[in-house]
């Protein structure tokens, strides 16, 4: 028989026996590309499928093999990506336009191209969350839908399921993943709503094959949102799409949250993560000095892990700080000795520290002299690019070199809410740890100071 001929045989009778899901995203993207003697060569297009066929499916597709063949036949899956044009019509899209395809779906899911595995250290606090991870990123939608991940501030929820994200896309590069901030659900919505566009903003979460929704606490006590996230959701789920949820709490913890929220929030999987333990601040303190490529003395390693004990994010914070100050006085390496020269007792050299003497308009004025614009300006309402990105550094310098709170910060900068400094801080924060320019600058600044 016809090499294809006999492997559209071999998918049909696996549509018959496999669920659609499993079906689609398996079996019926495989390729036959030689059969020699009873010796046969499978395509899939990615390495996962490869994997989980391997693994998973190949019984199914060798009995059926054999039953069309009539003989015993060895079978081998093979990772090749689709080519250029393919006689199967479920992937008849030229490869060149299935790459940009690609890279559109990337660009569409929001994630973070720091966030992924690769990135995240695992240690006790997160592994569980971490093991369920891997159960999605093999099987989504199928288990742990949804997949409520909960724990404080810092502690790598966000890290976690964008990471899920990355994965999905490497495993099903044709996957449409989005993720999402609750609160950018909910303001959509309202300008749907404003815009009269209530039936796009629906199609255009309702068509998405995984949702990787940011602190969903966000919703509680908002009726109109929490209704219609409900419906969407009820709409994914009920296809078999995967759904990622983080919150700082429980969902039955979160207070006016509707009844059968928290009911369908609780009816996957719930995990926590917990504030890092020393073996885990340990390697993750060593993570970000390995990547800015500064030695860490292991009497400092040690002596630093015992003492940033709050959160992965602070931990990222101060070491960063540190990190700058020995850069600025030419070090190479952290040692116990420059930790003891910052009065290091009990790690102030967290800019923080009770003793600071920088005040926040002495702050505001030099940040404002080194990026040559004027501190009415600075601290106003333009959103011009210069002035923005000047901002973001004198937020972040604000926040780690006073004491000053968030509120307080964006009050002094032209009377910003909270949330934009959040992301200013997160913005700088990121970028020192990928941009020597930006290390530059707040290394410069501090000088001034
Ligand atoms: P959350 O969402 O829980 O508030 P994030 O996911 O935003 O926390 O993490 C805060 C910071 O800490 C980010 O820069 C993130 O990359 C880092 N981080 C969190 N968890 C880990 C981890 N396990 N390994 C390495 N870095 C981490
Ligand atoms: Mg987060």
């Amino acid at each position: 028989m016809d090499p294809e001929r006999l492997w559209k045989n071999v998918i049909e009778e696996l549509k018959i026996s496999l669920p659609s899901s499993v079906f689609q995203t398996f079996v019926a993207k495989t390729q036959i590309l030689s059969i020699e003697n009873n010796s046969v060569l499978v395509s899939c297009p990615s390495s996962y499928l490869v994997e989980i066929n391997t693994k998973r499916h190949h019984h199914l597709f060798k009995e059926a093999l054999d039953r069309q063949t009539k003989q015993n036949n060895q079978l081998k899956f093979i990772f090749q990506p689709l080519p250029a044009s393919s006689s199967n019509s479920l992937n008849s899209a030229p490869l060149f336009s299935f790459q940009q395809n690609q890279a559109t779906l990337q660009q569409n899911s929001q994630l973070h191209p720091h966030y992924t595995f690769a990135n995240l250290v695992v240690g006790n606090s997160n592994q569980f969350a971490y093991a369920a991870a891997q159960g999605i990123i093999n099987n989504p939608g199928l288990n742990y839908n949804p997949f409520f991940i909960w724990g404080g501030v810092g502690v790598g929820k966000t890290h976690l399921m964008q990471a899920i994200g990355h994965q999905l896309l490497k495993n099903f590069p044709q996957y449409k993943i989005k993720y999402f901030p609750a609160e950018t659900f909910g303001n959509e919505l309202i300008s749907a709503l404003k815009n009269k566009s209530i039936a796009q903003f629906k199609d255009k979460y309702r068509q998405l094959d995984c949702i990787l929704v940011d602190d969903i606490q966000f919703i509680a006590g908002k009726e109109y949102i929490q209704e219609e996230f409900f419906h969407t959701f009820n709409a994914l789920h009920l296809s078999g799409k995967q759904i990622v949820l983080t919150s700082d709490r429980r969902p039955d913890q979160i207070n006016d949250l509707k009844d059968r929220l928290v009911s369908r929030f609780s009816g996957g999987l719930t995990v926590d993560i917990q504030p890092p333990d020393y073996e885990m601040r340990l390697a993750i303190i060593k993570q970000l000095s390995d990547k800015q490529g500064i030695s860490l003395h292991h009497d400092a390693l040690s002596y630093l892990a015992q003492n940033l004990t709050t959160n992965i994010r602070d931990i990222h914070g101060q070491l960063q700080q540190l990190i700058m100050k020995a850069l600025s006085q030419s070090l190479t390496e952290i040692t116990p000795q420059f930790l003891n020269q910052l009065h290091s007792s009990t790690l102030t050299f967290s800019a923080a520290s009770s003793d600071s003497k920088i005040t926040p308009r002495h702050l505001i004025s030099v940040c404002a002299k080194y990026f040559d614009v004027k501190t009415s300006d600075l601290c106003g309402p333009s959103r011009k690019k210069e002035l923005a990105s000047a901002r973001h550094f004198t937020a972040y310098l604000l926040l780690t070199q006073t004491k000053l709170a968030l509120q307080e910060v964006g009050r002094l900068l032209g009377g910003r809410d909270h949330t934009s400094i959040i992301h200013a801080r997160d913005k700088i924060q990121k970028s020192l740890s990928t941009n020597p320019h930006t290390q530059q600058t707040i290394i410069n600044i501090q000088k001034n100071l």
